[in-house]
């Protein structure tokens, strides 16, 4: 799974890396439960009821007694109303609770015993399966249906064992309109027509899957097929947004054959199908053989050639998971970077192997900036027990888990990597595992123990933290080296044993030694033929961790210009940020902005002169705001945003929003107009929120641009923009630019508690987060209200905590 990219960020920029979730209700279990029964199949018959967004469902289930004396069976369900239960034909006696459906067998079943269940249901699910609508409001909005399973939702639709550690074949019956089409797991079987003007798909998945990759999908969507050796490709979307199918989802072949090739087993599925929806509560979602995807991530067209990847790194995080994930699943949420660790580092391998091993090397450095920045996840294992339902889904098994495997892949060398990973899914093919299956499967293919790696990496916890010093003994001339890990016990962190690599570079050259770090103290000494010009400590950056290295600045110029890899010459370029009033720092960070020949550094060093924010960063800023790439110019001009004292930059700003060639260019010009509050900015952007661009994108970075340019006279213009009916993106943009409006003004809180239930989860999301940071506390009640409503589970829980506890410790503005 990715959760939704938007909303991430923003709780990252609320949350500060501070754990802020207390759960009360129902979080996801850590351990699997012992099991009475093995499910063995499933077959679901869902029907609708459109207008009132309920199901009808009937489910034939056929299980295994896994012990002597089984008397009863529990099943998951939350809230469905159970109609009748058959057991074997017979009519079953059955009880409910809030949890459970439980149905009592004639007689105690022996181990091995089968039974077959059919239980008949309807509900109004509030999780798990969801309704997106036309409403007078918006006539265009094409009817969805779709299903969201992870973690232990699949229960709020179906009755049925619900837990990670029992896999089950499977097949889907859908009865929907006949205009609308559906995709689920595994293969279609038949589509047929009804006589009541519905039609009913027929999906069957052979292969046994965990319940929460269930999937169904259903609506007004469009199709295009495809088929890559021998299996169906199907892409969908909502009917509208075709155009974008093509630049979206390009790659997929390629992908395909990459992983299939490098993993030696080639994809596990009779059909893969990508659909995306709209308002979908993640950001996508890997369900066995039929991904769900979010249409925020679908490329336009016309902007396909400024995007620097498309939606390259969800497709492939999610096609990974359907060998990582999927066909090997993990048995727990504990072990669940399992799934997401690997989808990180295949999201990687696509970027390394198909823009370049820079680009690789760039996402890992900023992965690894984010995680420690993330200072709570330090002291918590990557296999841990110790989450509730928000943290399980934390930076730990995304970020940290990608490097590990990166590590694991450096310490092996590729091709023991891939004959591990080839034993690991070869051996627990349909099966459920923990860290240890993947240990073990390494070892046998390989013969190279990495227990204290996985000691060190998966059960223990946080990073080596490093404290560098060297020395210059022009007596001996050599260059000496004193690490200590200074990482404490108490965040449960030992000492790491890591190889790694020194440069050392003098006017003669640059080498590289070999060493390896395991004590909390070491030394190291190393020749040099004449004072350093560079020390690099872990070139190239392949551990992950965090080094206090105070080095002189001219080492860090000389490093940022003659640095090999983009790691050593991006963590150049973020120190030299902290080098006040040092000329030749500002000249290194210039030249690198314009000049360096990968993309990432020009960026860092733009950013790290935006940070220096003199009269002298400006001028490299400006000529890099004239890169070959989109996505440079794009941080440039944002960065020109900083520079509120030179008033010659509103000129230029507004000339770039109207004539760059990209854009996402002219969308960053409005914001840093916004944010430098240039006299002409309110016109300018008001102008930008009636013109046309594709996906409307001028015009959200215009409503974004109010938030800071903080001109009342935007609260007219974002509360049109902010209503039901406005695309739903731009209702984001100008429900977040509301928010920081003249927090006084209780009518703007008013308008963004109206939007509390909104028929969109962004735009519920958008407003909960909007109220949680406009500091009004007349929306704690609401806030409160809502989340106390009986549905603490509910997606919107992670926002309205955030939210309360944001509200809650400020000094209230109002009252
Ligand atoms: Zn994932």
């Amino acid at each position: 799974m990715v959760r939704v990219g938007r909303a991430v960020v923003l709780l990252a920029l609320f949350t500060c890396g501070v754990s802020i979730f207390a759960w009360s209700a129902l979080a996801d279990e850590p351990y699997a439960p012992s099991r009475d029964y093995d499910l063995q199949d499933i077959r679901t018959h869902l029907s609708f009821d459109v207008e009132h967004r309920a199901v009808k469902g009937e489910v034939t289930e056929s299980i295994a007694a896994l012990r002597d004396g089984v008397a009863s069976l529990t099943l998951d369900s939350i809230e469905l109303k159970i109609e009748s239960v058959s057991v074997d034909g017979k009519a079953a006696r059955f009880s409910t609770t809030p949890k459970s459906l439980i149905i009592s067998l004639d007689r105690p079943a022996g181990r091995g015993e089968r039974h077959e269940l059919l239980i008949r249901y309807s509900g109004e699910p509030k999780r798990g399966l969801y309704f997106v609508l036309p409403s007078q409001s918006e006539p265009g909005q094409p009817a969805e249906v779709w299903t969201q399973g992870e973690a232990e939702d699949t229960r709020y639709y179906i009755p049925l064992y619900d837990y990670p550690n029992d896999r089950t074949t499977s097949e889907m019956i859908l009865t929907v309109p006949a205009k609308w089409i559906t995709v689920s797991n595994g293969t279609l079987v038949s589509v047929k027509d009804d006589t009541d003007g519905t039609k009913t798909w027929d999906w069957k998945e052979t292969g046994p899957l965990s319940t929460y990759l269930l999937s169904a999908v259903a609506g007004d969507f469009v199709e295009r097929d495809d088929s890559w050796r021998g299996i169906t490709l199907r892409f969908a979307v909502p009917r509208g947004e075709e155009s974008k199918i093509e630049p979206t989802f390009a790659h997929t072949k390629e992908m395909l054959d990459l992983f299939s090739n490098v993993l030696g087993v080639p994809y596990p599925w009779q059909q893969y199908a990508q659909t995306a929806v709209d308002d979908f509560v993640a950001g996508g979602m890997e369900n066995t053989s039929a991904t769900t995807l979010s249409v925020r991530d679908l490329i336009h067209p016309q902007l396909a050639a400024e995007s620097r990847v498309g939606d390259d790194v969800v497709i492939s995080h999610e096609m990974a998971h359907q060998w990582f994930g999927d066909l090997v699943t993990c048995k727990d949420w504990a072990n669940l970077w399992l799934n997401e660790g690997f989808a990180t580092f295949f999201e990687h391998f696509w970027v390394e192997k198909h823009y370049g091993v820079d680009e690789a090397d760039y996402a890992y450095w900023l992965d690894q900036r984010r995680w420690l920045a993330q200072r709570r996840l330090f002291s918590v294992p990557l296999e841990t027990r110790d989450f509730d339902d928000s943290t399980k889904y934390d930076g730990n098994v995304y970020g940290k888990a990608g490097w590990i495997i990166r590590m694991l892949r450096e310490r092996l060398g590729d091709e023991n990597f891939f004959r591990g990973l080839h034993q690991y899914l070869v051996a627990n093919a349909g099966q459920n595992v923990v860290a240890a299956d993947l240990q073990k499967a390494i070892e046998q293919a390989t013969s190279i123990n990495v227990d204290r790696f996985f000691d060190e990496w998966v059960y223990g916890a946080g990073a080596p933290q490093f404290h560098v010093d060297y020395t210059y003994d022009s007596a001996t001339k050599s260059v000496g080296l004193d690490v200590t890990q200074i990482q404490k016990p108490e965040d449960h962190a030992g000492l790491f044993d890591v190889p790694m690599e020194i440069e050392v570079a003098t006017a003669s050259g640059a080498r590289t030694y070999p060493i390896e770090i395991s004590k909390a103290t070491q030394s190291f000494e190393f020749p040099v033929d004449a004072p350093p010009l560079m020390v690099v400590f872990d070139k190239g950056d392949k551990i992950l961790k965090s080094v206090e290295f105070r080095k002189d600045p001219a080492l860090l110029v000389y490093q940022l210009a003659h640095g090999e890899t983009t790691p050593d010459r991006a963590d150049a370029a973020f120190a030299l940020s902290a080098v006040k009033d040092n000329p030749a720092a500002l000249a290194a960070l210039g030249d690198a902005a314009q000049h360096d020949p990968f993309w990432g550094v020009r960026v860092e060093a733009i950013r790290s002169l935006g940070r220096l924010a003199t009269a002298e960063a400006e001028g490299p800023i400006e000529m890099a705001a004239n890169d070959s790439k989109p996505w440079v110019r794009e941080v440039a001009v944002r960065t020109l945003g900083n520079f509120k004292q030179d008033p010659s930059l509103g000129p230029r700003l507004t000339n770039i929003a109207s004539s760059d060639s990209a854009y996402r260019v002219r969308a960053a010009a409005l914001v840093a107009l916004g944010e430098m509050k240039a006299p002409n900015a309110f016109d300018v952007l008001a102008a930008a929120v009636n013109s046309d661009s594709p996906d409307g994108i001028l015009r959200d970075g215009a409503l974004d641009a109010f938030g800071p340019l903080d001109d009342p006279r935007a609260v007219p213009i974002l509360t049109e923009w902010s209503a039901l009916g406005k695309p739903v993106s731009s209702r984001q943009d100008a429900i977040g630019a509301l928010g920081e409006l003249d927090k006084k003004n209780s009518a703007i809180t008013q308008t963004l508690l109206s939007y509390l239930h909104d028929p969109h989860f962004d735009v519920r999301t958008a407003s909960i987060l909007a109220l949680g940071g406009r500091g009004d506390a007349s929306a704690i009640g609401p806030l409160q209200a809502m989340r106390d409503s009986g549905d603490s589970t509910m997606p919107e829980a992670p926002y309205l905590n955030t939210a309360l506890r944001l509200l809650k410790a400020q000094p209230t503005t109002t009252k």
